[in-house]
């Protein structure tokens, strides 16, 4: 797509396009609210910012419904905004599904929202500020946390944030998520990264941009509940941690540094106890706890280690990232199917 055409002997400029990716994991109670509040917004910010909007939802496997149920809401009402209907063939998490709808985007700029109305239709209006305005490439959201988080949950994000440091800069601010607008050449950069496990929050500082941070309030979920237990948190934190840093593998050495040092101080002080003091070196107590303390330092670095073999055998198996169910359009009430050979391993480079 080309933001000029020529018309004539003159150069006009076109529309610009922005296409909103929309994940969704059942959330059929909440789609008609969605599409209302999109809808509101659209009308206002397509003629105020000259942009042709187009809505990109992925029902990310759901089991509820949600993708009849917006279709058929979406077909019976008027609508600013062309609408296009992906779904996976099962659940494959929030990211997958990211990925499922970037690779279909041919806009200007792609923006990022959940489908829970958690992100508010009006912070779009901050991010086309940031790209249009001010030339920002990225303009990501970040909570305003109206209530202080709990110590622990406060240190464990800055834990996380160090730990997956390594091979990214900072974040423009340390709470930032997927809700965000991306320009072209920032989404595309992100769309051509090789990798099969895409934690997109562990590549979005890799891939870099000038980038804007800008604060927004979520309200409280309207039906249903988070998709993301605290269990599920941790695994994503592991799984964080361990595709963008080897600072575990590192902690490894330390830690046997550190273990080894420690064996050969009291080895000496066992030597210095029974040569000048007199007494005997302690029983098998001591030699038990030791071997004990070993013997679990060697299984949770071997545990490490198989974390990133894991890595690294799933990446070698070249599985797709995500597998495609349907892919349809939605012109008024016409639904029109976009692929034929749906059904095989369709992903992110079919495009
Ligand atoms: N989501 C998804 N697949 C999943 C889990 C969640 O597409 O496996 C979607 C979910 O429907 C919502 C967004 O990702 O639109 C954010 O999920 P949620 O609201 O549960 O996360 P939270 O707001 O608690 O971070
Ligand atoms: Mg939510």
């Amino acid at each position: 797509m080309r933001s000029f055409e020529a018309a004539g002997a003159q150069r006009v400029p076109t529309r610009r396009t922005v296409s909103i990716i929309i994940p969704f994991f059942n959330e059929a109670a909440n789609l008609p609210n969605l599409v209302d509040a999109l809808d509101g917004y659209i009308a206002a910010a397509a003629y105020r910012w000259s942009i042709a909007f187009e809505l990109i939802f992925v029902d990310d496997g759901g089991t509820d419904g949600g993708l009849q149920r917006l279709r058929a809401y979406l077909a019976a009402r008027p609508r600013d905004f062309g609408a296009r209907l992906l779904r996976l063939s099962r659940n494959f998490g929030k990211d997958a599904a990211l990925t499922a709808g970037l690779a279909v985007v041919e806009s200007d700029a792609v923006v990022f929202m959940d489908a829970d109305l958690q992100h508010p239709p009006s912070v779009i209006d901050a991010f086309l500020t940031g790209w249009i305005a001010e030339g920002y490439d990225v303009v990501c959201a970040y909570q305003d946390r109206a209530r202080p988080e709990p110590w622990w949950k406060r240190r464990a994000r800055s834990l996380y944030r160090e730990l997956t440091r390594s091979s990214a800069p900072a974040p423009v601010h340390p709470d930032i998520g997927d809700f965000r607008l991306m320009s072209r050449k920032a989404y595309e950069a992100l769309r051509d990264l090789g990798e099969r496990q895409r934690l997109m929050r562990g590549l979005y500082d890799w891939v870099g941009f000038s980038t804007k941070a800008v604060a927004y309030t979520a309200p409280d979920r309207l039906f249903g509940a988070s998709k993301f237990s605290p269990l599920k948190l941790v695994a994503l934190g592991v799984e964080g941690i361990t595709a963008s840093s080897v600072a575990p593998l590192r902690l490894a050495v330390w830690a046997g540094v550190s273990l080894g040092v420690l064996a050969g101080a009291y080895g000496l002080w066992t030597v210095v106890e029974t040569v000048v003091v007199g007494v005997g070196p302690p029983g098998y107590p001591t030699i038990v706890c030791t071997i004990s303390m070993i013997g679990a330092a060697q299984l949770i670095f071997l545990g490490v280690i198989g974390e990133y073999l894991g890595k690294v055998l799933a990446e070698a198996k070249g599985r797709p990232i995500y597998v495609l169910e349907s892919d349809c359009v939605l012109a008024g009430a016409e639904l029109t199917s976009r692929r034929t050979e749906i059904g095989g391993l369709v992903y992110r480079l079919d495009r």
